[in-house]
């Protein structure tokens, strides 16, 4: 029988929430045996590939470049997650949202810069008006809240899935 795909990526986070990911520890070996990690932070593949059975999403989506990826992340994966608050509501990622953009940059790469003072223009993916949640983009599947979500929350979640089953997180998350 051949497993399923799983794919992480990593928005406008901390990665602190793949860092909980890595903390499933040995339910880490369940999911090995169900499923294969086909793209994201802790695999080498350059682009998210078509088919994918689960996708969970850290960060909020503050940039072109993270909407851009966020659409073809929904186009090609079955169930898409939002994991953790940033995904969730935007949370610390959003705290900038009362700031211009412009005034913004130029706080930090101009008046916070002690050399070459300059907002750069290549290289830098270009800032949304608003770091928002992954569900003002995309239909998402599941939350699972939490700065970080415990590890047993994301476990139960991804081995839920690859059954098949929609998970009820009602005991298992909280938000903040
Ligand atoms: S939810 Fe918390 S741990 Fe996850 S990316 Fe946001 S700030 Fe980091």
């Amino acid at each position: 029988m051949s497993k399923a795909k799983i794919a992480t990526c990593w928005l406008d986070g901390c990665s602190g929430c793949h860092m909980s990911l890595l903390d499933l520890d040995e339910t880490l070996i369940q999911v090995a045996r169900k499923a294969d990690i086909v793209f994201g932070p802790l695999v080498d593949a350059q682009e998210f590939p078509e088919g994918v059975d689960v996708a969970l999403v850290e960060g909020a989506v503050s940039s072109y470049d993270d909407q851009r990826l966020l659409q073809t992340i929904r186009r090609r994966s079955q169930v898409l997650v939002a994991l953790g608050d940033c995904a969730v509501t935007g949370n610390v990622s959003s705290m900038r949202n009362g700031i211009p953009v412009k005034k913004l940059l130029e706080r930090i790469y101009v008046q916070g810069a002690a050399e070459a003072q300059a907002v750069p223009s290549d290289g830098v993916p270009g800032l949304l008006k608003q770091a928002g949640p992954l569900h003002e983009t995309v239909k998402v599947d599941l939350h699972i809240p939490g700065c970080p979500p415990k590890p047993d929350a994301i476990g139960f979640a991804v081995l839920e899935l690859l059954e098949g089953r929609k998970p009820d997180m009602a005991s298992k998350v909280k938000f903040g």
